[in-house]
């Protein structure tokens, strides 16, 4: 079995321990064993990152925007492959396993270009004679902790401006995919950085996390993954005055108004709530539906869902991959129960699914007459799992629609100008559509939610440098 190894200050070092890469589609799968970094090795990396950081963080732009557009190149390259490593390790299926490889590749590339237009300010000051320059720095050294459902496009909107703006950085990736992870680091171990700038520490996160979070010479730490989790780091970060960044879960809303084209309606709300076998902070959870529509509507996504084939993430014509854990399936059967037991009525799915091979399959699981106040509606599942609220009128839907602890991402299908105008400006999430799925977004433009969902400032685009530089003003006499 091949062994995959953590990489510190430039080199590839064995791990303490190794754990296996199990397949989700196939459990006699294993794609290798990886290494599990020790707390030692964490510091270590720290250690080298902060060493690296003097000479990095004043380093040439051209240099930087090379060795980001070369890794940027290498992934869209090797995007077939890519995806076929993140599909079998993920379960995600291959056209969206290629589309998120397609998109980090993307995103390497638009910072190569981003850290070329990191502009600063000259004002003039209110004492004569005076002018006051506005200039970003790197921040640091920077801890960046990632989740399992995008193993690659995660890794790559943390890691891509953290180095683009003159960071040193430690990475540990989801323990569930280290595959992908431990790909992207090798394209970047390749690249022309120094090393030290980039580290790759695999594990746990009580042990590598933990360790990473609470290191003192960690100056900040930009994470995606559970609210708890989130919470606790953040905790721990500002105790000891460390910038951070949460992004987090997510209950997102798609409301399907009366004059909503059905056939339109149907296919994003299939789309984003059992795509990626709703394993995406983004999906679309409850489905909230005016009384006019309603029926019709019902009959149709199960309609819809029914012609959806669930399978092994290689498979031909396989629309939906299975869960990705175990434990990640049961909690998808708990809360389905759940449902049950609140009274919610089961359309369509819900049950475990036979294949070929031994895997996590789940037919996708709509409830229908589910009330706001139901658990089913106010937790998030992480699985393909959503239910149908249904409500009188736009006005009912808006309220509804607002009424969760989290704000990511909310959605709309309406014909109708003003309703969709007035959702885009009442809906309380950091990302509407309209006439879209609530999953699928760009990687040029800010990402990120408010509530429960995120904490600090936005993910990707131009604001990413909002958490990666620090902002120095100058006064010149
Ligand atoms: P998780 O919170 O269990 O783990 C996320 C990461 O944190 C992993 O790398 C894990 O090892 C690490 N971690 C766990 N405990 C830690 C600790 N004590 N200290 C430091 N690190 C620790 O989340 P998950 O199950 O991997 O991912 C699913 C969650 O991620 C869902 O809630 C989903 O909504 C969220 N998510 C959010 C976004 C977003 O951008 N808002 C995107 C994708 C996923």
């Amino acid at each position: 079995m091949q062994r995959y190894d953590n990489f510190i200050n430039g080199q590839w070092v064995a791990g303490a321990q190794y754990t296996r890469n199990i397949n989700p589609s196939d459990l006699s799968d294993c794609l290798g064993e990886y290494a599990q970094a020790e707390p030692a090795q964490v510091a270590e990396a720290i250690a080298a990152a902060r060493a690296a950081f003097p000479a990095w963080s004043v380093s040439g732009i051209q240099a930087r925007s090379d060795a980001l557009d070369k890794v940027g190149n290498e992934i869209l390259a090797r995007r077939q492959e890519l995806g076929r490593l993140l599909a079998r390790e993920e379960g995600k299926v291959l056209p969206e396993a290629i589309g998120e490889v397609t998109r980090a590749g993307n995103i390497f590339k638009f910072f190569a270009g981003e850290c070329l237009r990191l502009a600063g300010e000259v004002l003039p000051s209110v004492r004569p004679g005076i002018s006051v320059e506005v200039t970003r720095e790197p921040l640091g050294v920077i801890g960046l902790i990632t989740p399992w459902n995008f193993p690659i496009a995660i890794p790559a909107w943390k890691i891509a401006p953290a180095l683009a703006y003159g960071n040193c950085v430690v990475f540990k990736p989801a323990d569930l995919v280290p595959g992908s992870a431990w790909a992207l680091a090798e394209i970047i171990s390749r690249a022309g950085f120094p090393p030290g700038v980039f580290n790759l520490v695999m594990g746990s996160g009580s042990v590598v996390g933990a360790a990473m979070v609470r290191h003192e010479q960690v100056d900040g730490i930009s994470f995606t993954g559970s609210v708890g989790v989130g919470r606790r780091i953040a905790a721990d970060c500002i105790a000891r005055g460390a910038k951070v960044q949460l992004e987090m879960g997510g209950k997102n809303p798609q409301v399907i108004l009366d004059d909503a084209d059905l056939r339109v309606a149907v296919e994003l709300a299939a789309q984003s709530a059992f795509f990626s076998t709703g394993q995406r902070c983004t999906a679309s959870s409850r489905l909230i539906v005016t009384d006019g529509i309603h029926d019709r509507f019902v009959t149709a996504l199960a309609e819809r869902m029914k012609s959806l084939k669930v399978g092994p993430a290689l498979g031909e014509g396989v629309d939906i991959g299975p869960v990705v854990s175990q434990a990640q399936l049961e909690q998808d059967l708990r809360y389905i129960e759940i449902g049950r037991n609140e009274g919610a009525q089961l359309v369509t799915g819900g049950d475990v699914v036979k294949g070929d091979t031994e895997g996590y399959f789940l037919a996708p699981a709509l409830f229908a007459e589910s009330t706001p106040d139901m658990r089913i509606n106010r937790e998030e599942i992480f699985g393909p799992v959503a239910s149908i609220i249904r409500v009188p009128n736009y006005e009912a839907a808006l309220a509804v629609a607002n009424d969760t602890d989290f704000g990511l991402s909310a959605g709309i299908a309406t014909t109708s100008l003003k309703y969709a105008n007035h959702f885009k400006r009442h809906a309380q999430a950091g990302m509407v559509m309209v006439n879209l799925p609530t999953a699928g977004v760009d990687y040029h433009v800010p990402f990120g939610g408010r509530k429960g969902s995120s904490y600090g400032p936005r993910e990707q685009g131009r604001y990413a440098q909002e958490f990666y530089t620090t902002v120095k003003t100058a006064y010149i006499g």
